[in-house]
């Protein structure tokens, strides 16, 4: 199909490494997916993810992508221009718009404003202490204009295993960011202006269940900081990137992949997101999801950017998966 995407299902691993994948007993993750009956291959696409570069103001600890102080990757706004044309030329429900810290991106207001006529759900994600600060109050006025979804990582509700993870005294910074969204409607029943939190687990474990999960940090973030939001979403931690580098050094690896293989659950194969979603990277090309984005692994070889698209992947063209894939599968499913 020219000027089409074309996914091949193979079986490399550029995160883990086959040799670190048997010494911990596990199977490919396409072996694993054979030896249950499933295949993983796309769905109606309904979302497009963009990714706006690595920059981020923290270093966190279970970073896919090693995003930090010292990247220099960022979109430009050539590259912003070519994704906006992109989504008027292939309507997505959702949008979802993500780094790094896209907070920190210059244009990023020239992205907000371009995708937000073009989708009914148009989503930022924020580190929340990114957005604090005089200089973000434009931004957040534009995505409060905008009925701009906010997705927020916030790890824990204890804020020495939240620092742990994230860097001392972030969690405080995350608290006060996520006081003035509540001020301002976010979070807040009937305002319509949805404000969601994101919990990885701080260590080499899997989340526990989202209801549970959600009912506590509900709980526990009205009591002690009077703060309200509408959803958590719990996922497990992928080892590629900076989380894999920190299993290596502390020993880790090789039971993280075991037990991210023993929560192995096949019926949650259906609903993983890389079925609806398409990513793009920083600089315009096009991956299944941001995890084969952090293994440079894009959606065709030679990849393909958003400006060359002809034609989306129908149902039933298949995802590229890799080791990391297991993370997703595990447990309730990264969805
Ligand atoms: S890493 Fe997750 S989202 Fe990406 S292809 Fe694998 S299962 Fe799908």
């Amino acid at each position: 199909m020219a000027g089409g995407i074309v996914s091949e299902i193979g079986e490399i691993s550029p995160g883990i490494g086959a040799g670190v994948r048997e010494a911990a007993g596990v199977e490919p993750f396409a072996v694993a997916l054979e030896r249950h009956g499933r295949s993983l291959v796309r769905g109606e696409i309904t979302t497009l993810q963009v990714n706006t570069g690595y920059l981020c103001n923290l270093r966190c600890r279970h970073c896919h992508l090693e995003a930090g102080p010292g990247r220099n990757e960022i979109m430009s706004r050539e590259t912003m221009t070519a994704i906006v044309s992109f989504a008027r030329r292939f309507p997505f429900r959702v949008i979802d718009i993500t780094g790094g810290a896209p907070e920190l991106v210059p244009d990023l207001p020239f992205l907000v404003e371009g995708l937000a006529p073009l989708a009914p759900r148009l989503m930022l994600r924020t580190n929340l202490s990114a957005v604090s600060g005089a200089a973000r109050e434009s931004l957040l006025a534009l995505c409060i204009a905008h009925r701009v979804v906010l997705v927020a990582s916030f790890p824990s509700t204890n804020p020495s295993q939240a620092d742990a993870q994230r860097g001392a005294g972030v969690t405080e910074t995350a608290i006060a960011v996520l006081k003035k969204l509540n001020g301002a409607g976010y979070g807040v029943e009937g305002t319509g202006m949805e404000l969601d939190l994101v919990s990885n687990p701080v260590g080499a474990f899997l989340p526990v269940s989202q209801e549970s999960a959600e009912r506590k940090f509900r709980n526990d973030l009205l009591r002690k900081w009077g703060v309200a939001f509408n959803h958590l979403h719990t996922f497990a931690n992928v080892p590629l990137g900076r989380f894999r580098t920190w299993l290596l050094q502390t020993g880790n690896h090789e039971r993280y992949l075991r037990t991210l293989t023993e929560g192995f659950n096949p019926s949650a194969v259906e609903r993983l997101m890389c079925r609806t979603l398409l990513s793009v990277s920083w600089d315009g090309f096009l991956y299944d999801c941001d995890f084969n984005l952090a293994a440079g692994r894009p959606a065709a070889d030679p990849k393909i950017h958003v400006s060359d698209v002809r034609e989306l992947p129908p149902p039933g063209a298949p995802i590229a998966v890799g080791d990391y894939c297991y993370a997703c599968a595990a447990g309730s499913g990264f969805t």
